[in-house]
């Protein structure tokens, strides 16, 4: 039943890397990306050494160039995708330094044109077209979340009530007995469904970006799609749930610099990028003990992490030599969850 690509994932999580292209005005001789190879291997050079010393070898299971598109990104992401809809659960993660292109992977730059779709769009496009073509055996439903945690605290992005509703209860039973988030859950046949209530959403998050500074960048958004299927003959039912997790920056703040309010989003983000770090270093050492409960990241997320679950980590770079320590501290965390 299942599609012969899933079964040729090995493993249950996979790491890619995508270096993000110099945007316009930006110098390219200054790039601290050296090397690019086709098996998954990157090369970081540091600009204030010379030599052999100066650089390190990284390696992953696929690495994007500044040239891959999204339609490729995506086709390497579809088989996880897919196996949603037999019943497998899915995380996909973009980690990086605010500006390397996580909400470019995740969503893209803008949604009216198709050819600019991220993961998040094109996967529910495929979603809707696979579970159609399987229609006459299985009969799906398709719902999403949409959420967004910011200093430890999650709102539902996609409530009628406005974006200013805090969610205190997690993982509320529902009578299905799936465990989802206490957010609203939409029920979507079609994209213009989707596109619809992204639009929300992404009004929802603007209208605290303007109150408090830039916030898309200092919070976790997190979109879930929740699948059900019955199989027809049997009327056995099948369930499914891919996160998308736009992760918040991860650059360090400096402590001496930041200061209230802004020394509080920092060391809420330190704390639950970590967590999701243990989270996942625990689960690929097949450590008996994962620590979910560090974060609320991590809380919502459990039961798509671990056991039968598959989890992708896009780790986004910025080439620009003037990032370079925070390149080499983003290839640090991704060393150790791969
Ligand atoms: P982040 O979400 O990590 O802060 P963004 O996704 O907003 O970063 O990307 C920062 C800028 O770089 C945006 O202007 C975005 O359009 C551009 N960008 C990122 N990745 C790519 C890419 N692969 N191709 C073209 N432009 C990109
Ligand atoms: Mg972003």
């Amino acid at each position: 039943k299942l599609y012969n690509e899933v079964q040729d994932l090995k493993g249950n999580i996979r790491v890619y890397c995508r270096v993000r292209p110099f945007l316009s005005g930006q110098s390219q001789k200054h790039t601290s990306v050296e090397f690019i190879g086709d098996d998954g291997e990157l090369i970081i050079s540091n600009p204030h050494k010379q030599g052999k010393e100066s650089r390190k070898l990284f390696k992953f299971n696929k690495v994007f160039g500044q040239a891959a598109s999204q339609e490729e990104v995506f086709l390497d992401t579809r088989p996880l995708i897919r196996s949603v809809l037999d019943g497998f659960n899915v995380c996909i993660f973009a980690y990086g330094q605010t500006g390397s292109g996580k909400t470019y992977t995740m969503s893209g730059p803008s949604l009216s044109s198709k050819s600019d779709w991220g993961v998040n769009y094109r996967a529910l496009h495929d979603l809707f077209h696979i579970s159609q073509s399987r229609k006459s055996s299985i009969d799906y439903e398709i719902g999403v979340q949409m959420v967004e945690i910011y200093n430890e605290q999650v709102r539902d992005l996609l409530s009628s009530n406005g974006p200013q509703k805090r969610l205190g209860i997690w993982n509320t039973t529902q009578p299905n007995g799936l465990a989802v988030p206490d957010a609203s859950m939409h029920s979507v046949n079609s994209m213009k469904d989707v596109l619809e209530l992204m639009n929300i959403g992404l009004m929802n998050r603007a209208t605290s970006a303007t109150a408090l500074n830039e916030r898309s960048s200092r919070s976790h958004s997190v979109l879930s799609i929740h699948v059900r299927g019955t199989e027809v003959k049997t009327n056995t039912l099948l369930r499914g749930c891919l996160h998308l997790v736009d992760l918040a920056g991860s650059e360090r703040v400096d402590r001496s610099e930041a200061t209230g309010d802004r020394l509080k989003e920092a060391q809420h983000i330190n704390k639950s990028l970590s967590a999701l770090g243990d989270v996942i270093f625990a689960l690929a050492q097949k450590s008996p003990h994962v620590p979910y409960r560090n974060s609320k990241l991590t809380q919502l997320l459990q039961s798509s992490l671990g056991g039968q679950a598959k989890t992708l980590m896009f780790v986004q770079l910025n080439p620009d030599v003037a990032s370079y320590s925070e390149t080499i501290s983003t290839l640090k965390f991704a060393e150790r969850v791969s």
